[in-house]
């Protein structure tokens, strides 16, 4: 299950207010006119449900439920359900539009969406989580729905709960429907290749950013921040292609070698030791783990968590290149001073997109009642990452923004001329 402790945003940039920052300067260069602006940037349906749950000592507790879907203008929308104590009703709407434009970057047909239960999935039982999973379901029996809403695991929830999420739709429809939600278990429908679709997607922005910098590969660096999901596969297929992984990072520390790391035995201590690096020895342990974003590499892939390079560190920032495995890791004020330092930043929205583009082809797959070999998705996952990182790079050029911006652009321009062909009332 990915659970991430929220981000303190004391101090901090709120990462959602950058979002909108950025959306606006698109908007700006785009000449979207106030009409369309609008459209974009209200939310299409919110929807607010009251969960009560019996909990297993017996007392009856009730939990707040969120579903936002902010566009449906492409098509369906996509995006997580996030199990957290501080889920809010602005910030599944900004998450909700942080997925159309990520699905619309890509460009595969959906639009965006974002839900939430508002509780400590660390302080409940199995039991107690499966009852508020289904009950939640069952309260947006109407609001889900293969042509229409297809939710996927976000922090708090893994396949595990997209299983009963599956599991209670088809019961209400009498039916087995796994196009309803994606991130499932294998034996359920869910699709090769999607544990490391968003590494994949990192390594193959990476490569193709790399190109234009005309940095090679086999001589270059790189430094990861979070060793989960994301940061560990990205490191791994980065390895395979000859970056030499000099460190990582995770919540217990960042760890620096500079004859390189070996991303496989990091792995191997990571998970032969409660999922943390703690203790490992194949580095060094850094004395402060946010020097690891001051190192002089030529890459650097913040993976972990949301607004980690900011206005306090941003000037020590020595990377030629930043690709963003985490959603938001970059905050606004700070993306100036890396665009004067000549820094190129693949931003989240493009680099992290392999997976919902592979949570597409789960869908996909489900539809067609089919099974792809990883080798087909892995070979179509690639060329969609290459053909947007492309698009982004060629419109950072045609408008002369740095590639954030152009992908903010790419992204509402598609979405604004569907909304604008499909028409309203
Ligand atoms: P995960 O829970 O598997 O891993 C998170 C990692 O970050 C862990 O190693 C954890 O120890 C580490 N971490 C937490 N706080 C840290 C800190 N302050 N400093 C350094 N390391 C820290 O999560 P994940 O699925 O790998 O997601 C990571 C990021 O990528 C999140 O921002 C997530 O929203 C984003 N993302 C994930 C996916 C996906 O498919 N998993 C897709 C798109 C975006």
């Amino acid at each position: 299950m990915a659970y991430i402790e929220p981000a303190p945003i004391k101090d901090k940039e709120n990462p959602l207010e950058s979002m909108m920052e950025r959306f606006n300067i698109a908007a700006e260069k785009l000449g979207l006119s106030d009409e369309v602006y609008n459209v974009l940037k209200n939310p299409a349906k919110q929807v607010i449900v009251s969960l009560p749950i019996t909990m297993d000592s017996g007392k009856i507790q009730v939990f707040e439920g969120i579903r936002v879907i902010h566009s449906n203008i492409l098509g369906p929308a996509k995006g997580g359900i996030r199990f957290a104590p501080d889920v809010h009703l602005d910030e599944v709407r900004a998450l909700a539009a942080w997925m159309t434009w990520k699905c619309a970057v890509v460009d595969i047909p959906y639009g965006g969406g974002k839900g939430g239960v508002r509780c400590n999935p660390r302080e409940m039982s199995a039991g107690e989580i499966e009852r508020l999973m289904r009950a939640y379901t069952l309260s947006m029996i109407d609001v889900f729905g293969p042509d229409k809403d297809i939710p996927a695991p976000d922090m708090g929830t893994g396949p595990r709960e997209m299983a009963w999420l599956m599991d209670e739709y088809s019961k209400a429809h009498g039916t087995t429907v796994n196009a309803v939600v994606t991130g499932k278990p294998l034996v359920l429908g869910g699709s090769l290749g999607r544990t490391e679709a968003t590494g994949r997607g990192v390594m193959v922005s990476a490569l193709a950013a790399m190109e234009k910098l005309k940095i090679n590969p086999f001589q270059a660096t790189c430094a990861v921040q979070g060793f989960g999901n994301v940061g560990s596969w990205a490191s791994t297929l980065l390895e395979e292609r000859g970056l030499k992984i000099v460190a990582v990072s995770d919540i217990s520390g960042a760890y620096h070698n500079s004859n390189g790391i070996n991303i496989q035995d990091a792995i191997a201590y990571r998970d032969s030791n409660n999922g943390t690096l703690e203790g490992f020895t194949g580095a060094e342990k850094l004395s402060d783990p946010m020097e690891l974003l001051e190192l002089d590499v030529d890459v650097l892939v913040p993976a972990a968590v949301e607004d980690v390079i900011t206005i306090k560190n941003v000037e020590k920032v020595k990377a030629k290149l930043i690709v963003e495995g985490a959603n938001g890791p970059t905050s606004a004020r700070a993306d100036n001073i890396i665009n004067d330092k000549g820094i190129m930043a693949v931003p989240d929205i493009l680099a992290n997109a392999g997976g919902v583009t592979v949570s597409y082809f789960e869908w996909v797959q489900n539809r067609l009642g089919y099974k792809w070999t990883a080798e087909r998705v892995n070979r179509r996952s690639d060329r969609i990452m290459k053909e947007a990182f492309n698009n982004v790079y060629k419109a950072s050029i045609k408008y002369d923004v740095p590639m954030r911006i152009a992908a903010y652009i790419v992204a509402i321009d598609k979405v604004a001329k569907t909304y604008t062909y499909r028409g309203g009332y």
